[in-house]
């Protein structure tokens, strides 16, 4: 079992490991929790969040169930500061005891949730250090690899560890390797240092190269997925060969991630000229629509409104026909004239007024905003030697 909060779900929050403070649907923090912190001034509270909802200190964090809600405690960290002493709040602590998981817990402080990490979560909450591919993109993509616990994936550059975070929850279990490079120096530690924080460093090996330059070997496992997010990936391309980084046993799966048309030309050229096939270019356009059931206004309010002028129900009916005949902007007339009539029946036979449920609407959002990226999926075949088409003949067959 995995020693990662991505992959091992626990009932409740254990210390060192990371968990994400949800403030709000946009902003969430990840703090990797450390109860055992103490100050020099002897606070012991463990580490302490800092938000605009208040103070979290770590300590009344750690034992909780996932997706608590959990009260900002008083500490006052921020006007506390080193060397400045809050008496009031030290003779407060230790009139409890000196109990770590026993800070007081003001009535009317902020909250927060904790959630447990997700590479969803990850992604939106991470520290930006290139471009990252998000979720849209990194789900489609690795479904289209195939990737699921087995794998082993090549992920060229690293970057943020976006994707990073995705391909380990694919391909974990069985045996499943993310094998992932980076040549900027600083990303490069600031990824690997992560992964051990996340406790993920035994699935994937992060290595420092130039993969342009120095290709993919390095490792004792054989990739049959690739994902490039480079600027020039077809430089890359030559590197990826058997007997070399790729399984020989299987089909390769790749997929190239560039923001230019001329960079997909490049690509897909060297693709052909190096034996991948299945060649295809795929764009994820995310769009959001509003979906909603628009009201024909025939609630207790707006039929008074329309009442109040109408000389007899037969008018209130037609008005309220006329006023969703508009926000449908349909020729749909017949059916509202309809549904108006019945549900002027079935008031006359209940003596209750009814809602007239309208139609379902979208709305979607005209630009689509999220232009990532150009995704090119291609595949290069299981290799197959004459020696392989000789033991295949002479393969016997058992009778069923
Ligand atoms: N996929 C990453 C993510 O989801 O967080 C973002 C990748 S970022 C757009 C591209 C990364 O590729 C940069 O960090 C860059 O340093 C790295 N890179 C560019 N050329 C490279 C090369 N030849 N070898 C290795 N890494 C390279």
């Amino acid at each position: 079992i995995s020693r990662s909060p991505f992959l091992n779900y626990t009932k409740t929050i254990e210390d060192e490991n990371l968990a994400l403070l949800y403030l709000r649907r946009d902003i969430q923090i990840p703090i990797i929790l450390n109860a055992q912190d103490r100050d020099d001034e002897g606070y012991h509270e463990g580490k302490v969040a800092n938000t605009r909802f208040g103070s979290f200190p770590h300590s009344t964090l750690i034992g909780v169930r996932w997706g608590s809600q959990i009260r900002a405690s008083t500490v006052d960290t921020g006007s506390r500061g080193r060397g400045k002493r809050n008496q009031k709040r030290k003779l407060e602590d230790e009139a409890q005891d000196s109990d770590v998981t026993k800070v007081p817990v003001r009535a009317d402080s902020g909250f927060a949730h904790l959630i447990p990490p997700t590479p969803e979560n990850w992604t939106t909450s991470l520290p930006h250090r290139t471009q990252v591919v998000y979720t849209h993109d990194s789900s489609y993509i690795l479904q289209r690899l195939r990737a699921r616990p087995g794998t082993i994936i090549i992920e060229a550059g690293a970057g943020s560890g976006s994707f990073t975070h995705a391909a380990c929850r694919a391909v974990y279990g069985h045996g499943g390797k993310v094998l992932s490079f980076e040549f900027h120096q600083p990303r490069y530690e600031k990824l690997q240092a992560e992964l051990q924080a996340h406790k993920l460093d035994d699935l994937v090996e992060l290595r420092h190269r130039d993969v342009c330059q120095d290709g993919f070997e390095g490792s004792d496992h054989k990739a049959n997925a690739v994902f490039l997010d480079l600027p020039a990936p077809w430089l890359a391309l030559k590197h990826l060969t058997r007997p070399g980084p790729l399984a020989r046993d299987k089909a390769v799966r790749i997929c190239t991630f560039s923001p230019c048309i001329e960079q997909v030309q490049r690509t897909v050229g060297d693709m052909r000229n190096l034996g991948w096939v299945d060649i295809e270019m795929v764009e994820i356009t995310a769009r959001r629509f509003e979906v909603r059931r628009d009201r024909v206004g025939h609630q207790e309010e707006g039929l008074k409104g329309v009442n109040s002028n109408a000389a007899s129900v037969d008018e209130a009916v037609s008005r309220l026909a006329e006023i969703q005949k508009r926000m449908i902007h349909g020729d749909d007339e017949e059916r509202v004239t309809k549904q108006c009539r019945l549900a002027k029946i079935k008031e006359a036979q209940t003596g209750r007024k009814l809602h007239i449920e309208g139609y379902l609407t979208h709305r979607s959002e005209i630009e689509a905003k999220l232009h990532t990226s150009y995704l090119v999926f291609a595949i290069l075949p299981m290799e197959w030697s004459e020696d392989d088409e000789v033991k295949a003949q002479n393969q016997v067959i058992p009778d069923p």
